[in-house]
């Protein structure tokens, strides 16, 4: 048998029904894995093990239970997510100490479908970032080279998932946080429709992007834990109150109905050499298999990422403004006056880039700019959603690249902030439009380097984009671990 801590969710859930194992058996099993692994990839701000091995033997005692669909599964969480009887820190020395004395939706949900959580991994400070190396606690490394970036902002939630630590993950994508990651890692991740998953309890970035979603190595695992956690919540207007679809049981989809749209900007665009080759042969798999593609455009794909840093930054330096340093986290109290606490708990408190972004959102919103610059980007917004929409008009779902470069140097863009927000190109356009996508791993480049694809949805047809993941997951070679050798 393979060792636990490598099984996938439903094989590892299927082990627990038949009893080849225990809770606390598979749980031990990760734990051990993280401890194995930690000193090199430095996925987890938190570990939880006491906390997890006593709930493990809890539901080991009150025995299996079919109605919860997450029974005895260890998983791992973005520090963005408030759980009780840990920090949440966000990645910022301004929360380091924070302790939330409420739960986030998705946490709840998660415990009661029987989940148990493992640690709680490293972020970009507040969620701000591509490559984890935003974080106040230093970076994380990619279990497929350590001397590689895991991607970002959910970077320690990936990484954590490629090396085993633990077979899912929750994240949250408000630009790509859940599937650039993924793809660098080589996992796969799910950001579910805008309004799919309640909000309540995720320390807030930008709201009207932020979406928390699923991390893991399969396409139906990142569904049953969707399953778990989607749906209304009287503490979130935003979530919608559509029917849910059932995540549970994907019908299969034959390739030969199934019409997939080549953004041509992204395909032309500069993908570096390791990118192309596989994202190549990934396609020619899938048109041997049937599939059709067609060439879509997205003419204001060119405004996407100016528009979206407008916008994003504007709802940061709002949601940010909390942190003074007299409600709660970090303060810098020498200080002569109320405006000197301020200003030094937030020169103190918050990173670079966080401060950065606080400054450019607090321009863009500020009188005699706001219309030239906010509301511009929000009306863009408009144009570059209705181009998605009209793109999807033309397929069943998108299919683009995750980024234009496998897992860089770490390092290697620290003090060039404008080209690091370019990169997020082939991922930010989905969050302008709201719609749901899911990242893939289509492959290892010559660099030995995971590649991802990406699939775009219409808004609430994650049913669809599972099914439609699950069928090229199935036609493309399975992806291999990272060495393990690397980790002893
Ligand atoms: N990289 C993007 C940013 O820095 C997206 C981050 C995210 O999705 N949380 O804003």
């Amino acid at each position: 048998m393979n060792e636990l801590f490598s099984l996938d969710l439903a094989q590892a859930s299927q082990g627990l029904k038949h009893r080849a194992f225990s809770a606390h058996d598979l749980t031990l099993a990760c734990l051990n894995r993280l401890k194995s692994t930690e000193p090199k990839i430095a996925a987890c701000l938190t570990v939880l093990e006491e906390e997890a091995l006593k709930q493990a033997t809890a539901l080991d005692q009150a025995g299996y239970d079919p109605s919860r669909p997450l029974w005895g599964l260890p998983l791992t969480i973005k520090d963005v997510f408030c759980l009780k009887g840990a920090p949440t820190t966000a990645g910022s020395k301004q929360l380091a100490h924070y302790h939330s004395a409420f739960e986030a939706t998705v946490v709840t949900r998660l415990r009661a479908a029987g989940a148990i959580f493992l640690a709680k991994t490293n972020c970009d400070e507040f969620a701000m970032g591509s490559s984890t190396e935003f974080s106040a606690f230093g970076p994380t490394h990619n279990p497929y080279n350590l001397d590689r970036v895991p991607g970002g902002s959910s970077g320690g939630a990936a990484a954590s998932v490629a090396a085993r630590q633990a077979p899912g993950a929750f994240g949250t994508d408000t630009g790509g946080s859940i599937r650039q990651p993924a793809g660098l890692c080589g996992c796969v991740g799910l950001k579910p429709t805008y309004g799919r998953v309640s909000r309540y309890g995720i320390v807030a970035y930008a709201s009207s992007f932020d979406q928390a979603g699923p991390l893991a190595r399969t396409v139906a695992d990142c569904g049953r834990l969707l399953a778990a956690v989607a749906g209304p919540d009287d503490r979130d207007s935003t979530v919608s109150r559509a029917p849910l679809g059932d995540y549970l049981n994907l019908e299969p989809v034959n390739p030969k109905d199934l019409v997939l749209g080549l953004p041509r900007e992204f395909w032309t665009a500069d993908l570096a050499p390791p990118v192309r080759d596989v994202l190549e042969e990934a396609k020619n798999l899938l048109t041997k298999a049937g599939v059709k593609f067609v060439e879509i455009d997205l003419p204001s794909l060119k405004f996407a990422v100016a528009t979206y840093y407008v916008l994003a930054t504007a709802e940061a330096s709002s949601n940010l403004a909390r942190y003074d340093g007299v409600r709660y986290g970090f303060r810098k109290s020498e200080a002569r006056d109320l405006l000197e606490v301020y200003a030094k708990t937030r020169q103190t408190g918050l990173g670079a880039e966080a401060r950065r972004r606080v400054l450019l959102g607090t321009f863009a919103l500020s009188s005699g700019y706001y219309e030239a610059y906010f509301r511009k980007a929000a009306q863009v917004r408009r144009l570059i959603a209705v181009d998605v929409q009209k793109a999807l008009e033309s397929c069943h779902y998108i299919f683009a690249p995750v980024s234009s470069l496998s897992a860089w140097p770490l390092g290697s863009f620290l003090d060039d902030p404008l080209t690091i927000y370019q990169m997020d190109l082939m991922t930010i356009p989905l969050n302008l439009y709201g719609g749901p996508g899911l990242s893939l791993p289509a492959g290892l480049g010559s660099d030995k380097l995971p590649v991802g694809a990406q699939l775009w949805g219409r808004p609430l047809d994650e049913v669809g984009l599972l099914a439609a993941g699950s069928l090229l997951e199935k036609i493309w070679p399975p992806l291999a671990p990272p060495p393990l050798e690397d980790f002893s």
